[in-house]
């Protein structure tokens, strides 16, 4: 663009570049405060579990090492520090390529019965602990196809899952129920009839690193990046997703995908 010798389209100019110079200061003020914010956050998670490796480490060094069951139940425990500073870890790396849109879905069609069956094999253990029981709500489940990215998908079931065991009660149960919508749309809905969330907490649930201080949250140990990183996934393939928790009840997970050709061949076959 020409330079103007006209002395008020000039003053417009430099005013226009000044308020767009000022916004994007504004702008990089907040996202200082959001990177500042976020690692004081990282780095106060991650400050527990060093801690806790560290404290049994020290121990053992200290003299606790001479006996035989104690080394054994001190090193089980700083293992279990490590694992949970993995976990903190891959979760972190999961929810900054998500909040950069950096995740590139990888979409595919899958029967989401069969995947849900294998995200309950793999937390069987897990909630045998606990005396849980995972389970269809309908026994005579038949195969439904759905559209999205598999493994991504896979993720959002275990961290609800994991949730539903870690949050449920001694000998509880959690359901999964899979609903035919729409002719386009299945919802999937995790519940549970454990410890359940205040109502004044719900609106805040799918922040990071927000838990609910009472519920033994900490001593369970996540990174409470689980509901955040669901909210991603399920964002990324456009879909929706919701909850519904009664305090001292038990709470409700669910979210939509999209079916997949398959079920309309099915159909017609
Ligand atoms: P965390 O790693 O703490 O489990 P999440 O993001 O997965 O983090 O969950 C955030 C918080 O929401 C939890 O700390 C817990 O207080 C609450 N929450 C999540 N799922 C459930 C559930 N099924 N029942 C009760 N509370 C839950």
């Amino acid at each position: 663009k020409p330079i103007t010798t006209d002395i008020e389209e000039l003053t417009r100019e430099v005013k226009k570049f000044a308020t767009s110079k000022k916004l994007e200061i504004e702008m990089l003020k907040v996202r200082e405060q959001y990177r500042r914010e976020f690692l004081g956050n990282v780095s106060h998670e991650l400050k527990t579990p060093l801690f806790t490796v560290q404290g049994y480490l020290s121990t053992l060094l200290d003299g606790a090492m001479d006996d035989k069951t104690i080394r054994k139940k001190y090193l089980k425990r700083a293992e279990k520090g490590v694992e949970r500073l993995i976990y903190i870890v891959e979760d972190l790396d999961m929810i900054t390529k998500l909040e950069v849109g950096d995740l590139n879905l990888d979409f595919s069609e899958f029967d989401i019965v069969d995947l849900i069956q294998n995200v309950f094999d793999l937390l069987e253990m897990k909630a045998d602990k606990k005396k849980i029981s995972l389970a269809f709500d309908n026994y005579h489940i038949q195969p439904i196809f759905v559209y999205g990215d598999k493994d991504k998908i896979q993720q959002v079931l275990e961290n609800l899952i994991v949730n539903s065991i870690k949050y449920g009660r001694e000998s509880g149960l959690t359901e999964v129920s899979v609903i035919n919508l729409t002719k386009k749309k299945v919802l999937i809905r995790i519940s549970d009839n454990g410890e359940g969330i205040e109502s004044q907490n719900i609106p805040r649930l799918f922040e990071r690193f927000f838990r609910v201080d009472k519920s033994g949250a900490r001593s369970e140990g996540g990174s409470g990046l689980g509901l955040a990183i669901v909210k991603h996934i399920i964002e990324a393939h456009k879909e929706k997703i919701y909850v519904e928790s009664e305090f001292g009840i038990g709470s409700e997970f669910s979210f939509t995908l999209k079916k997949a050709q398959a079920n309309n061949l099915k159909n017609i076959l």
